[in-house]
């Protein structure tokens, strides 16, 4: 699929930035005598604000309630920055709802329904088997041990303040696989994709696309990621990058935003050379194209 044709659904995404709805109240409709109505929170700093889409894929900075010293999403507390700040993101396949809970200080609670919308992913369905059908012994002994490594890298968090930055693209150039899309093979569903490919030739200097810190730098290529680079933006937020021909960075290091980490290759498992980059906040999946914005156009 060209991404000529895709880019007038991500750009309608645009048009969601900084809406929520809010869920109607099953209670509506009950007989029962009502509770008291809560009264109505005029005052903007004792309720929740935000920026970003409620949407699939997408992240969004909240701003809590005034006063708030707990903020749990579906149950999971979520840290609040002194400033009141905080991040939460939506997987690719998350759910159309979700709750906020803000407990305030003098133990009262202010929930918010979120609505995130749905998108229409890139599902491609083909007649052939994949391309890469069983892994061989060699991949099975080793990727255990691979998995591991990634699975270390995304428990160390930091505190670095990147989840904040508007996301810069790391590399610029045409997008060959968009996050999200999936190949269906004589009816088996693969692995949708889990990040973004951009083509760009082998040696291509990659950029932080926000600070952070460096919480994994393959020694060695990996069997599929290839020279594997990973960074933690804070927040529960991080980067990967795959395919790498090069790593100019060591783990533990902090990255600013727009430094050179890198360089584009075809390392591990790819069929040309591109910068394939993926977000994970926590277990969540997200979409770099939501966090970047439209693709500059090249020089
Ligand atoms: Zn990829």
């Amino acid at each position: 699929m060209g991404l000529a044709a895709r880019l007038p659904a991500a750009a309608a995404f645009w048009v969601l930035l900084g809406t929520c709805v809010q869920l109607p109240s099953a209670a509506a409709d009950s007989v029962a005598p009502r509770p008291l109505p809560q009264a109505p929170q005029t005052d903007p700093a004792l309720r929740f604000a935000f920026d970003g889409q409620m949407i699939q894929g997408g992240a969004v900075i909240g701003t809590a309630p005034k006063g708030a010293t707990l903020l749990t999403l579906d149950g999971a507390p979520v840290p609040i920055a002194p400033d009141r700040k905080f991040l939460i993101a939506f997987d690719r396949d998350a759910g159309p709802s979700a709750t906020l809970v803000a407990t305030l200080g003098n133990g009262q609670q202010v929930r918010r329904a979120l609505a995130i919308a749905p998108r229409a992913w890139d599902i491609s369905r083909l007649n052939t088997l994949p391309k890469y059908p069983v892994p061989r012994p060699e991949f099975e002994k080793v990727r255990p041990a691979e998995l591991a490594q990634i699975n270390a890298a995304r428990r160390m968090q930091s505190d670095s303040a990147g989840w904040r930055q508007t996301m810069l693209w790391p590399v610029v150039g045409r997008i060959s696989t968009l996050f999200g899309s999936q190949r269906i093979y004589a009816g088996e569903p693969g692995s949708y994709h889990s990040g973004i490919d951009i083509a760009r030739p082998t040696g291509t200097t990659v950029l932080a696309p926000a600070d952070g810190v460096v919480i994994l730098a393959a020694a060695r290529p990996f069997t599929l990621e290839g020279n594997l680079l990973m960074i933690d933006h804070g927040a529960g937020l991080n980067s990967a990058f795959m395919h790498l021909s090069r790593i100019n960075v060591r783990v533990g290091e902090h990255i600013r935003k727009g430094q050179p980490i890198g360089a584009v290759g075809m390392t591990g498992r790819a069929t040309g050379p591109h910068l394939h980059w993926s977000l994970k906040w926590r277990d969540a999946r997200i979409d770099p194209l939501l966090l970047a914005g439209p693709m500059p156009v090249a020089e």
